[in-house]
């Protein structure tokens, strides 16, 4: 009884948070920001009376919530990071919360340590929901649309009549998703959810197997893994339809998405404040460059995370996108800090360069995966279909040496089986060396060939 009454309650809320954001996504810069200020101001008040690391952080500083005048003021008080987060997790628990609203979650632990915080029972729901949904209805999506979603679900397949929704585990996808492509055909869905690497796996097969192309889909929007511009190519070739992205994290502290014009990430002033930070902490204001993602969550006022350091990195633009929403933009979302690979001189150069490389080289290779345990060397495994050949192998090693060969040697291992870490979203990189550290030492260099990209 308890549960329908929360459905309700629910649906009621995300009605009314996605009539919001249809307002306030019209507004101007101006609005938009007086509005974030307003949030910020109400987080930071609550902070400083009921959480009592933030309170210490205030007195330390000598500030009271009041000082915090504009976001300049605001940058007076420190970041907040993975480690301080795991140190003083009683201390960032908000006092004035019953106890039942506490729920504790841990992110993953793929990329360092896993995480532990506490986020406010009952509450996300509606809330994502709403921002989900305002984010696909920038592809015309309404909920009387049949749609696929290939996500890591346990059970392999199920469908929810009331979301006109099939959802396909993207776990048991096989090196021959016949089985995948000819549901997905059947279901004859208008739009499909799915994690970028299942989708663009999918794609490639369908192009290189030379499978009927599967048509009418309005549009595909991709989750919880980074989206490369090679998968882009992929997708955008098998399904001729609008491809869509949306970041965010299980902190609840961000959320941006791509829009109808561009593929540029259009963050949710309603939800957070974005800021990138150098690799001293300094302040990126200059177009094109990049620093690492620092948010603060408008919301989590049970457990706040303020001026937090996500460990992504984004690429800097002070422009506004043609759809004309005058949200912040950050040009790309280019994965997170661990996703660097570490040369023979000690250098650091993106995966996206080497996965080009790799998806480039990739004709007759089903899946990859690159591991590096030694600064300069790297061993790929390889999944392939039965008409890679010798000649093949050779080619792709010589291509590679010619480009890398000052900076990587590399290792080619054919394999029947990539095993997956944790989760059912595929690694492309199995990352062994302290890039965290390395990356804060070194100062990447503005116009780093591992951008060249974008
Ligand atoms: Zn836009």
């Amino acid at each position: 009884m308890v549960q329908i009454i929360d459905i309700l309650s629910s649906y009621k809320n995300q009605k009314l948070i996605l009539q919001n954001l249809k307002k306030s996504q019209e507004w101007n810069q101006k609005k938009l920001e007086e509005f974030q200020y307003n949030l910020l101001l109400n987080l930071l008040y609550h902070s400083y009376n009921n959480v009592p690391y933030y309170n210490e952080i205030f007195d330390k500083l000598n500030l009271k919530p009041s000082d915090i005048k504009s976001i300049k003021d605001f940058r007076k008080l420190p970041f907040l990071t993975r480690e301080i987060v795991m140190k003083n997790q009683g201390e960032i628990k908000a006092k004035n919360f019953p106890k039942q609203k506490f729920e504790l979650k841990t992110t993953g632990g793929t990329t360092g340590e896993p995480l532990s915080f506490y986020i406010e029972k009952g509450k996300w729901i509606a809330n994502h929901m709403a921002y989900n949904r305002i984010f696909m209805e920038r592809a015309g999506y309404n909920r009387r649309n049949k749609t696929i979603s290939i996500l890591g679900m346990k059970k392999e397949s199920k469908y929810h009549p009331i979301f006109r929704t099939l959802e396909l585990s993207s776990f048991y996808i096989t090196d021959k998703p016949d089985d995948y492509i000819k549901k997905i055909r059947g279901f004859k869905p208008k739009y499909i959810i799915s994690y970028p690497s299942a989708i663009a796996f999918l794609s490639k097969y369908i192009l290189e197997e030379d499978i009927d192309k599967i048509k009418n889909i309005k549009g595909i929007f991709c989750h919880g893994e980074s989206l490369y511009s090679w998968e882009i190519e992929y997708i955008k070739n098998a399904f001729n339809c609008g491809i869509f992205d949306i970041y965010g994290h299980g902190e609840k502290s961000v959320i941006a998405a791509t829009c109808e014009k561009s593929y540029n990430y259009h963050i949710f002033p309603e939800y957070c404040i974005v800021e990138l930070i150098d690799n001293k902490g300094n302040i990126v204001s200059e177009e094109g460059k990049i620093g690492e993602l620092v948010v603060t969550g408008l919301h989590s006022h049970i457990f706040p995370f303020i001026r937090y350091k996500t460990g992504d990195l984004g690429v800097y633009s002070k422009d506004y996108c043609e759809c004309g929403r005058e949200y912040p933009i950050v040009k790309s979302i280019i994965g997170r800090i661990n996703e660097f690979l570490v040369t023979k001189n000690g250098k650091l150069i993106h995966l996206i360069k080497i996965n080009q490389f790799i998806a480039e080289n990739s004709l007759h290779i089903k899946k990859w995966q690159l591991t590096q345990e030694k600064e300069g060397i790297l061993l790929l495994l390889i999944i392939t279909n039965e008409k890679f050949s010798e000649d093949d192998l050779i080619k792709i090693k010589d291509n590679f040496d010619k480009t890398y060969s000052k900076d990587f040697d590399l290792k080619i291992i054919k394999v029947n089986k990539i095993i997956q870490t944790g989760s059912s979203k595929h690694h492309f990189l199995i990352q062994k060396l302290p890039v965290e550290r390395i990356y804060d030492k070194k100062i990447i260099r503005k116009n780093n060939e591992c951008y060249s990209l974008f």
